[in-house]
């Protein structure tokens, strides 16, 4: 996701990096972690849910990050107070910088990497579940979209509910992400898929399907999930696409 400009550097920054990628988490990550894992009923559920957003986000951006890698393109990660963000580096070059060129296909494929890492962790609990002789039941969300939950045997509750946390940040938070709206990964996806078709006019109409896709997942998120949190953000959302379509 690329929801805000990256928060500067604080020296409550948590800094490690895996497979030769960088990773700063911002203090307000963990604040925003425990807000959400706050309708837990104990210190134990609170807890596995901020391990649970931290590990899924995390494994959402080094899918950006790996698929820029395959491109010749270095990048760092940054977890902060509205999720992730997946920042590619510059280089100088002559009085400026530069990043590496990638084609919009090139485009496509690193920012669906991020929601399709979520997905293949999602899966990897499914199998690690059944490894461990639990049952999958199937549930629906709008009463259509199939979503799994697993029941693991007697005894595992806390990795149980460990795992329920993992499957719905995933499986529900990659879908989202994936609404054709800026400045969400399918908002990019949409933008160099139309930008491909038409290449002078494809930009303002991915801003036009980020309103329109944005306006109508408020008032769904709304009527439907009864969630006046989805309805705000996407409101904003698509508000933001139109103020910018003003500018152009
Ligand atoms: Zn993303």
């Amino acid at each position: 996701m690329y929801l805000f400009q990256t928060p500067a550097p604080t020296r409550f920054d948590l800094r490690f990096s895996i497979a030769g990628i960088p990773v700063r988490v911002h203090p307000l990550f963990w604040l925003i972690a425990l807000l959400f894992g706050s309708g837990s009923n104990s210190l134990f559920g609170i807890l596995s849910w901020v391990v649970a957003i931290f590990v899924s986000i995390l494994i959402h951006e080094l899918g950006h990050a790996l698929a820029f890698r395959r491109y010749g393109q270095d990048s760092h990660i940054v977890l902060h107070f509205a999720g992730g963000l997946t920042v590619p580096e510059t280089v100088s070059w002559g009085a400026g910088v530069a990043r590496v060129g990638l084609t919009h296909n090139q485009q496509i494929v690193v920012s669906l990497a991020g929601p399709f890492a979520g997905f293949l962790l999602a899966a990897l609990v499914l199998a690690v579940s059944l490894a461990l002789g639990g049952t999958i039941l199937f549930n629906t969300i709008l009463g259509f979209i199939p979503f799994p939950l697993v029941f693991l045997p007697v005894g595992g509750t806390l990795l149980n509910s460990f795992f329920l946390s993992l499957l719905w940040v995933n499986i529900f938070w990659g879908l989202v992400n994936l609404m054709p709206v800026y400045p969400l990964d399918g908002g990019h996806v949409a933008r160099y898929v139309l930008l491909q078709r038409d290449p002078w006019g494809g930009l303002r109409t991915s801003l036009w399907v980020s309103v329109i896709a944005g306006g109508a997942l408020a008032v769904a998120g709304l009527v439907f999930l009864q969630s006046i949190y989805m309805a705000l953000i996407f409101g904003m959302l698509a508000f933001q696409s139109f103020q910018t379509l003003q500018l152009r």
